[in-house]
């Protein structure tokens, strides 16, 4: 195995471009160690350590936006007062991720490169419409990162292209919330994820371990932007199926997560709306 180690951002985008694709970056490197190659033969993989590109380490706040490096780790949100502030949601997420010692070593980045249908910091991302800046030794990109999946594991990031941050407009917010079931609170992965915001951008909804990629439930997001009366989880039943495509595996079934994931918006809605819709009573 071989194990680049960039100084700077060209250095690294160089590296990919040269190893025509096959070079993996790593970042906190806890997803990547999960699959560590013990057993192929030494040549069979290249790595690019990032973790001494100090450019791609500190978040930043802007007038309008809040840029996080592609080093900014979960802890680095959850120990920033103004993330607190105007940004809990992100907070909230990171909050649930692994551990302690998970967060202070996972990246935001990681999380949406591995394109783990239940990655608990992509829908908090999406949910505030993060745009992910994407680099290569060709130029600069910003996808929305809810275009970036195309399917399972597959995503428009091409194999010479870096994330290098990960932008998220600050825009006030009227209400979030991000809610995760699993089988404990900490070390657990997501059976069902949502997160919730509403803005004057309108409401976003977005689904983790609901479909083959985290998710935006967009028929759901127009219903609540039309002030569509939804009175009870039976309700928000068919406009999830739209969108959503939940599975049975070893973690849970689909008609558990579906049934828990309207069950869970209906009573995080219902009080925020008083009522969720015009005519329709919170019970
Ligand atoms: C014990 C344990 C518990 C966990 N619990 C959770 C959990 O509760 N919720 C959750 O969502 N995840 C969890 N994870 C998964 C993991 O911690 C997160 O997905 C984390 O955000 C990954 O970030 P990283 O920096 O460690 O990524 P790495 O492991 O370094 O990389 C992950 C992937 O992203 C790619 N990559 C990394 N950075 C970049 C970049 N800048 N540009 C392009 N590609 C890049 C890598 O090539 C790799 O494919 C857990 C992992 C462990 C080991």
């Amino acid at each position: 195995m071989k194990l680049l180690t960039p100084g700077t951002v060209p250095e690294a985008t160089a590296m990919l471009r040269d190893s025509g694709g096959r070079a993996k970056p790593i970042a906190g490197a806890t997803d990547v160690f999960v699959h560590w190659p013990v057993r192929v033969p030494a040549d069979d993989e290249i790595f690019i350590d990032l973790s001494g590109l100090a450019e791609l380490r500190p978040h930043r706040w802007t007038d309008d936006e809040l840029i996080l490096g592609a080093l900014t780790t979960y802890w680095d949100v959850i120990t920033d007062p103004r993330a607190a502030e105007e940004f809990a949601i992100l907070v909230q997420a990171a909050r649930t991720v692994g551990s302690i010692q998970i967060q202070t070593r996972g990246t935001w980045a990681g999380n949406i490169a591995n394109a783990s249908p239940a990655a608990d910091g992509v829908p908090a991302l999406m949910a505030r419409d993060a745009v992910v800046e994407l680099t290569s030794a060709e130029g600069v990109e910003q996808v929305p990162l809810d275009a970036f999946y195309l399917g399972y594991k597959r995503f428009v990031m091409k194999p010479d292209q870096l994330i290098t941050a990960i932008r998220l407009p600050r825009r006030p917010h009227h209400f979030e919330s991000f809610i995760k079931v699993g089988t404990r609170r900490a070390q657990a992965i997501t059976k069902v994820g949502v997160a919730i915001a509403h803005s004057d951008a309108g409401w976003r909804i977005v689904a983790n371990s609901m479909a083959p990629t985290v998710r935006r439930c967009r028929a759901l997001e127009e219903a609540l932007d039309d002030q569509a009366p939804l009175r009870s989880p039976n309700d928000f039943t068919p406009l999830l199926t739209r969108d959503l495509a939940p599975i049975d595996d070893i973690r849970s079934t689909a008609a558990y997560r579906l049934g828990v994931l309207a069950r869970v918006l209906y009573h995080e809605l219902a009080p925020v709306c008083g009522s969720v819709g015009p005519s329709g009573a919170a019970s």
